[in-house]
C-alpha cells in the first residue's frame, strides 16, 4: 500500500471534477465555528453538487460555511465563488490581484502569442475556447466584494487561525495559508505533487518586456515556503505533500533544469521563435497544451534574458543571441 501523509483530523480534503488536463482539483474544510471552506472548485451543478454532497457528509451546508478563501482565482480553484456567494451569502476572501484576472492578461496573452511566433489560427481557436471556458467560472470582479488578503495578514475564525502568504509565480494572485497549529500549508498550485505549476506570465504595463518575471517570483515564493520548514502541503491538485520545504526544493531543482534545457534548445536553434522552441521542446499538439508549452518557455527565456545568458529580439519574437552555456553555468 501506498504511504499516505496524513491529513490533520479536522480538515478534509474534497476533492471535486474540472473540464481540464490536470484532472480533480481539491477544496479543504476546515472544521469549527463557523466552518471555513478552501478553495470551490469549478462553476456548475457536477462540481458545486459533489461539493455539497461531501459537505453534507461532513454535516455542514454551503450556508453554514463562515468564509471561502480563495488560493488563486484560476476557475479550477475559484470558478464556483462568485455563484455560492450569490446564493448564500458567504464573504470570499483572496487577493487584490485576482480582481483583474483575465482582463488585463488575456488580451496581453494573445498578442505575446503572435508577437513570439504563434500562427494566427491558434490565437483564434484559444479564443473559441476561452469563451467556452466561461461556463466553468465567474470573474472575482462579479463578487458584490472581495475580502482582501496581503502577505503578512492573518487570518481567524472558527477553527481556521491562517498565516497568509503572497505566493505569485503561477498567478499574481496566489495565495498560501499557514495552519501554524497543525503543522500544514494550504498551497494551492504553488507545490503540487509530482508536478511544477506552469509558470503563466504575470502581465503588467509598467514591467519590462511588459510582463513581470513570473518565474523570479515563483522562485522567490518557493523560498518563503522553505524558510517555514517542513509542513504538510494541502495541495490544490492530488495528493497532499508529506514535506512542503522538500517539495519546493524539488520544484528548484526542476526549475533550474528546464532553464538549462530551454537554454540549450536556444542554442541549437538560433533565430528561432519562441512559440517554434516551445513545439520542438513539448511537441504538444493541443490548442492549450500549445499554449501552455509556450508560456513555459517564455518564462525561462525571460529568466536566462535577466541573468545575461540569452537576448530575445522581442519585435520579431526570436533569440538571437545565445551566451556559450558551459561558461555560463560555470560563472
Ligand atoms: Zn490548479
Amino acid at each position: 500500500m501506498r504511504h499516505r501523509t496524513p491529513l490533520p483530523t479536522d480538515v478534509h480534503q474534497i476533492s471535486l471534477p474540472t473540464p481540464y488536463p490536470v484532472g480533480r482539483s481539491n477544496s479543504f474544510l476546515i472544521e469549527g465555528d463557523p466552518p471555513v471552506l478552501v478553495d470551490c472548485g469549478v462553476k456548475g451543478s457536477r462540481a458545486t453538487g459533489e461539493l455539497e454532497a461531501e459537505l453534507a457528509l461532513l454535516g455542514v451546508r454551503l450556508e453554514d460555511l463562515g468564509a471561502i478563501l480563495l488560493t488563486h482565482p484560476h476557475y479550477d480553484h475559484a470558478g464556483a465563488a462568485v455563484s455560492i456567494a450569490r446564493r448564500v451569502g458567504v464573504p470570499v476572501f483572496g487577493h487584490e490581484n485576482g480582481l483583474d484576472y483575465e482582463f488585463r492578461g488575456r488580451e496581453a496573452f494573445y498578442l505575446a502569442l503572435e508577437r513570439y511566433g504563434a500562427p494566427g489560427s491558434l490565437v483564434g481557436t484559444l479564443r473559441a475556447l476561452n469563451e467556452q471556458g466561461e461556463r466553468f467560472g465567474d470573474q472575482l470582479v462579479e463578487l458584490e466584494r472581495l475580502e482582501l488578503l496581503d502577505h503578512g495578514d492573518r487570518f481567524s475564525m472558527g477553527g481556521a487561525d491562517l498565516g497568509v502568504l503572497h505566493t505569485p509565480g503561477h498567478n499574481a494572485a496566489h495565495l498560501c495559508f499557514v495552519d501554524g497549529d497543525r503543522g500544514s500549508l494550504f498551497c494551492g498550485d504553488l507545490l503540487l505533487s509530482g508536478i511544477t505549476p506552469n509558470p503563466l506570465p504575470h502581465f503588467d504595463p509598467e514591467a519590462r518586456r511588459g510582463r513581470r518575471s513570473s518565474l523570479a517570483l515563483y522562485l522567490r515564493s518557493l523560498d518563503l515556503v522553505e524558510e517555514l520548514g517542513p509542513l504538510v502541503g494541502l495541495a490544490g491538485h492530488g495528493r497532499p505533500l508529506s514535506d512542503t520545504a522538500a517539495a519546493a526544493r524539488k520544484a528548484r531543482r526542476q526549475i533550474d533544469r528546464r532553464t538549462e534545457d530551454v537554454l540549450a534548445l536556444c542554442g541549437e536553434h538560433l533565430g528561432e521563435t519562441l512559440f517554434r522552441l516551445a513545439s520542438r521542446l513539448f511537441g504538444e499538439e493541443s490548442p492549450l497544451g500549445e499554449a501552455l508549452a509556450f508560456t513555459e518557455v517564455l518564462a525561462h527565456a525571460d529568466r536566462l534574458e535577466d541573468q545575461g545568458r540569452i537576448q530575445v529580439d522581442h519585435d520579431r519574437g526570436v533569440v538571437v543571441w545565445v551566451g556559450d552555456p558551459g561558461f555560463a553555468a560555470a560563472t
